[in-house]
């Protein structure tokens, strides 16, 4: 089951978690040219080991052990992570699209600073 990058990475988006992942399956990096058009990055569910680096590197908690550790809140962000290709506009846009979508429906949340999003899940 793979690891699902969620709402904190939005306006964080560091790459801290691409530079640990063993396998480069996190995307885009930021040499790759989809990088400035993205609203936050992504894990693609085939490649990613489970391996769990990438929790403790994220400085804002952004990332979640698997589809069912996401909060309720977030759940839409994992079809996010599953549809986004690198090097594919058409599947970047409805990756984003989704994320634009989330962040229309979940104002309160995204009022919260990135670094204190992932707690403040518990109280929308
Ligand atoms: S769990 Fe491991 S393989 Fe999967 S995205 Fe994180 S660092 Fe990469
Ligand atoms: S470390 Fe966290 S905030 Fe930084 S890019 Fe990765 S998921 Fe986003």
């Amino acid at each position: 089951m793979p690891f699902i990058i969620t709402d904190p990475c939005i306006e964080t988006k560091d790459t801290a978690c691409v530079d640990v992942c063993p396998v480069d399956c996190i995307h885009p990096r930021k040499d790759e040219p989809e990088f400035a058009q993205t609203t936050m990055l992504y894990i693609h569910p085939e490649e990613c080991i489970d391996c769990g680096a990438c929790v403790p590197a994220c400085p804002v908690a952004a990332i979640y052990e698997s589809i069912d550790a996401t909060p309720a809140h977030q759940q839409d962000l994992v079809e996010a992570n599953a549809i986004y290709r690198n090097g594919d506009a058409d599947t970047m846009a409805r990756a984003e699209e989704i994320v634009q979508a989330h962040i229309a429906a979940h104002s309160e949340i995204m009022a919260v600073p990135a670094a204190e999003r992932q707690a403040a899940h518990a109280r929308f």
